[in-house]
């Protein structure tokens, strides 16, 4: 039973991405549908994951509950200020005030810092912008640097320029820029996928610091289940714009139960420290089909090991196989090992068949 208060409360949110009419005559409209009717709880001090493959919406989703980007639907509601807000329906004028308290950290360290600004301007510009100080004050210059000491910066960096900083030390200023404006959700996208993997796991341990002591909340973006592991309490998984299961993070590594879980988390890394054997890996075939044109039914059909004739006409329901845990497959309840047992039999059945058409030719 969760006990935390909620911080979000995202509910059947949809972001539609209008395309050109293929035909001039068509009177249909298509739509890149990015993100399809999720629904999600964010809890109050939590690192809440999204994973899913590069594509199937995980950062639109974050950009679109910030309302970086409009929704086309559905509503998120925000707790952080001791009532509840709908941003969906937040004018700019009260976005503008809210948004110190939302931040996000971006993938690329590079591009999303100003070169022609110094580290001290960059991280001084937020706090300058929502008035908690005034340009060029003494105050300023004291509240920068010890908040760029809090994200391991040095301090004779604030004069510095960002071209002659380390893409971790860069990170680092976009972690500061966020954390100077006194958030309590920040939104990581895939914030430490360009980095070198001993860089990773500093800026990690960092942003595990921070939640702590300034008592963040984050949502946790990335397609690396093997970064998701260290850092979340729960994770959402993503496909092809639609949550297929959420739930407590050692559940969805030990007992995964949609059969695109079992795949991803089969190929996670497993560290040697943790005393568990390497898993059978389930490789899908294919790739994420075209989200103009989902498939009917299941949505993983094309994709999945385990599919039937069911799965091709009917919409899986978002089950709750457990109290907190939701999966959206017709044979969810179906045990963990049972599905991995089936992925091995279809892949050995695949492998023969590949021989068989060699032999042949
Ligand atoms: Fe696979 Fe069918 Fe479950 Fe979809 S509903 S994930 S196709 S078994």
């Amino acid at each position: 039973m969760q006990t935390t208060p909620k911080l979000l409360c995202v509910k059947n949110l949809k972001k539609y991405f209008p395309i050109k009419k293929n035909a001039p005559l068509s009177k249909k409209r298509q739509y890149v549908r990015a993100v399809e009717d999720v629904s999600l709880e964010i809890y109050k001090g939590e690192t809440f994951a999204l994973v899913g493959e590069s594509g199937c919406g995980k950062s639109t989703l974050g950009r679109t509950v910030l309302q970086l980007l409009a929704p086309s639907g559905g509503e998120v509601l925000y707790y952080g200020t001791g009532q509840e807000i709908n941003l969906a329906k937040c004018d700019k004028k009260r976005m503008r005030i809210l948004r110190k308290e939302l931040q996000i950290i971006f993938q690329d360290p590079y591009s999303s810092l100003n070169p022609r600004m110094t580290v001290g301007q960059i991280i001084g510009e937020g706090p300058v912008t929502h008035k908690y100080y005034a340009k060029g004050s003494e105050a300023l210059k004291n509240y920068v640097l010890s908040v760029m000491e809090k994200c391991g910066l040095p301090s004779y960096a604030y004069g510095r320029y960002p071209h002659e900083f380390s893409g971790g030390q860069r990170q680092r200023i976009c972690i500061a820029r966020a954390l100077a404006l006194k958030p309590k959700f920040i939104v990581c996208d895939e914030c430490v996928s360009a980095l070198d993997v001993s860089i990773q796991s500093q800026i990690l341990n960092l942003l595990q610091d921070l939640k702590e002591k300034e008592g963040l909340t984050y949502l946790f973006i990335s397609h690396d289940l093997g970064v998701v592991r260290h850092i979340a309490s729960r994770i959402a998984v993503m496909y092809l714009g639609e949550i297929v299961e959420t739930g407590d993070s050692e559940s969805i590594f030990e007992n995964p139960l949609h059969p695109y879980t079992v795949a991803l988390t089969s190929v996670a890394p497993v560290l040697p420290s943790a005393g568990k054997k390497e898993r059978e890996k389930i490789l899908l075939e294919g790739s994420m089909p075209n989200s103009v044109f989902p498939p009917k039914g299941c949505k993983f059909h094309t994709r999945c090991f385990m599919a039937e004739e069911i799965c091709k006409r009917c919409v899986p329901p978002f089950v709750e196989t457990e109290e907190g845990r939701f999966v959206r497959c017709h044979f969810a309840q179906m045990p963990t090992e049972e599905k991995r047992r089936i992925a091995q039999k279809r892949s050995e059945e695949s492998e023969k068949k590949e021989e068989k058409v060699k032999i042949c030719k």
